[in-house]
């Protein structure tokens, strides 16, 4: 890839260019989607020099594909990486990363509010491997700092946390982390890099589900992990054995996703905004859970450590989970889905969706009131959204 500097160019550049400047086969000018699994070589030298990493080049589509290079390097470019490597899932990065990197007797420090998928990674996988998960509760910034001080081989944030958008100071906790010799890693698919770079704050490792904000049309699955070259050769090393590879198809609508990662999430950081102070109001409305509102307890943090506050945002609705089953089905332009990140307003109750699992007992203990919406706020205009929210709360 090319060796220009990136240094002072802004996220709204990189994302269109990055990973791009270089001539494609036949002067494409786009991308192309290599649906090659293997590579040939007439020259027996040269495929020895490839194959033992002397030379750039591709040997078989589940180590390196150049569509997933492309992607790769602009992901890289944009956390502002010395590395990246990419993933079918963002489950997949995020197991790729614990199982690569722990090793029985270790101990993970994290919060309760990690992703459903990743706390039953803490609580049923790690532990089969004798590797100990204490998750702390997720507000209590003193506790979790009191844990990283006992003993912590890896720390995993992640914030903003789902569902109630509950924020985790970085610079705090990853400063704690660096103290015990730990690798820090964040999970930023809430945030992107257009609002939050914690490489930038010294975290080791970001890592993203793609399938969320940074493919952003809803079409296309996949992970990344960005952060220090040596253990991102670790990270991939071990997937490319246990073969959780990025598709070329899906790493192109993930590229294409992302040439408008920019203005998409400026509107999106914009929309929710609007929409949260106009929930605030509205008496309907149990409570609010935004970090851009000066009233929420993360505000301060958050507006530290974040350039936007993003597209994600969450409210409670006064008369329980039979107000949220009268309120859903109204809304006119949303999902009902579990899923985030779209251009598309989303919106779901996180009883059915994130925390099915869990019971009712369970969901208030992480502070999740049962009427509870998540909201993925879409790049619509702002006023037909709050219309259609107002319409919608009105007929409860
Ligand atoms: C969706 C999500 C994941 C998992 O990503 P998949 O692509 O669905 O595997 C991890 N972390 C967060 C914060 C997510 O929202």
């Amino acid at each position: 890839m090319s060796n220009k500097s990136w240094d002072n160019i802004s996220s709204a550049t990189k994302s269109v260019w990055a990973g791009e400047e270089e001539n494609f086969v036949e002067g494409a000018a786009q991308v192309p989607i290599v649906n090659s699994v293997s590579y040939s070589y007439d020259d027996l030298d040269e495929w020895f020099d490839v194959a033992t990493g002397k030379r750039k080049g591709h040997i078989y589509s589940r180590n390196t594909n150049p569509t997933v290079t492309v992607f790769e390097e602009k992901m890289r470019i944009l956390e502002d990486a010395e590395a990246a490597t990419s993933f079918a899932t963002g489950m997949a990065a995020i197991s790729n990363i614990l199982f690569s990197l722990l090793s029985p007797g270790q101990r993970v420090v994290s919060v309760k509010d990690t992703y459903g998928g990743t706390s039953v990674v803490f609580l049923d996988h790690l532990p089969r491997f004798n590797i100990n998960v204490t998750m702390c509760e997720t507000h209590d910034q003193d506790a979790i700092e009191a844990e990283i001080f006992k003993e912590c081989d890896l720390l995993y944030l992640e914030t903003p946390t789902n569902p109630t958008m509950k924020i985790l100071d970085l610079k705090r906790l990853i400063a704690a982390g660096k103290k015990m010799g730990a690798i820090i890693v964040v999970d930023n698919t809430f945030a992107t890099p257009i609002n939050q770079n914690p490489l930038t704050l010294g975290a080791d490792l970001v890592v993203h589900s793609a399938t969320k904000f940074i493919g952003g049309h809803s079409d296309a699955l996949g992970g990344v992990v960005c952060g220090s070259a040596d253990l991102i050769q670790k990270i991939y090393e071990f997937r490319e054995i246990n073969g959780a590879t990025l598709d070329a198809n899906s790493a192109y609508l993930l590229i294409r996703g992302l040439k408008t990662l920019d203005i998409r999430i400026e509107k999106q950081n914009k929309n929710a905004m609007a929409l949260a102070k106009f929930l605030l109001n509205h008496d309907k409305v149990e409570q609010v859970f935004y970090p851009g509102l000066e009233s929420d307890i993360g505000h301060e943090i958050a507006k530290r450590q974040m350039k936007g506050f993003s597209g994600m945002l969450s409210f409670s609705l006064k008369g329980g989970f039979d107000a949220v089953r009268n309120f859903l089905p109204q809304i006119r332009f949303a999902h009902r889905a579990a899923h985030l990140g779209g251009v598309e307003t989303i919106v779901g109750p996180p009883r059915t969706t994130s925390h099915v699992e869990l019971s009712e007992k369970q969901r208030l203990d992480l502070g999740i009131p049962e009427s509870l919406i998540r909201c993925s706020v879409g790049i619509e205009a702002i006023q037909d959204i709050i219309a259609d929210f107002d319409q919608a709360l009105n007929s409860i």
